[in-house]
């Protein structure tokens, strides 16, 4: 499937969560068996050549795409989750959003030195999260092998907070 396509099945609704956000919805996407498979083909193709251990997987929308990629490539799923939901040790990372923080958790035994992995979530934005996320991993001295999204807000540069890493992105805006 074009790329073209697949922008189709992304629905614009503005002022969403607050005005001002054009927010990408990505429930067409999921609903449609083509849009949905060539997506994760997308992120699979972007991984080509790149030996990984784990999906890791940003809630809530990164779990989605995370899973479905994680079972196409046969290797397991880890996911990064919002404060207080994992019920076993955790490591966490606290970063700045616009108004106020957020705190996203692992569990303390989610990863060891040296796995390799690729991080995925749906939006590359200001890149605030990722950059957390990334840290988060880098801290269990796992390797990040590729950073991918299902789509980039370029308009944002959010890729300026993540120049040390490979980035992948199937639909640009
Ligand atoms: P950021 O930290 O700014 O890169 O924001 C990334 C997170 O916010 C991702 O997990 C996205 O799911 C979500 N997000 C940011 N902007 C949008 C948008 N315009 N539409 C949908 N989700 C968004």
């Amino acid at each position: 499937m074009a790329k073209l396509d697949l922008k189709k099945s992304i629905r614009d609704i503005p002022d969403f969560p607050k005005k001002g956000i054009i927010f990408k919805d990505i429930t067409p996407l999921l609903k449609d068996k083509k849009a949905m498979k060539a997506s994760i083909d997308a992120l699979a193709k972007a991984l080509k050549g790149k030996k990984i251990k784990y999906v890791v997987g940003i809630e809530s929308r990164g779990f989605i795409f995370g899973t479905a990629l994680a079972y196409k490539l046969g290797v397991g799923f880890i996911p990064v989750r919002k404060k207080g939901k994992l019920p076993y040790k955790t490591r966490r990372a606290t970063y700045a959003l616009e108004y106020g923080e957020d705190t996203l958790e692992m569990h303390e035994d989610a990863l060891k030195k040296g796995d390799a992995v690729v991080v995925v979530d749906d939006v590359l934005a200001t890149g605030g999260t990722m950059k957390a996320v990334a840290g988060l991993v880098e801290g269990f001295g796992a390797k990040i092998k590729l950073i991918a999204f299902v789509m980039e807000l370029s308009f944002l540069n959010g890729r300026d907070q993540l120049k040390k890493y490979p980035i992948a992105s199937v639909l640009q805006y």
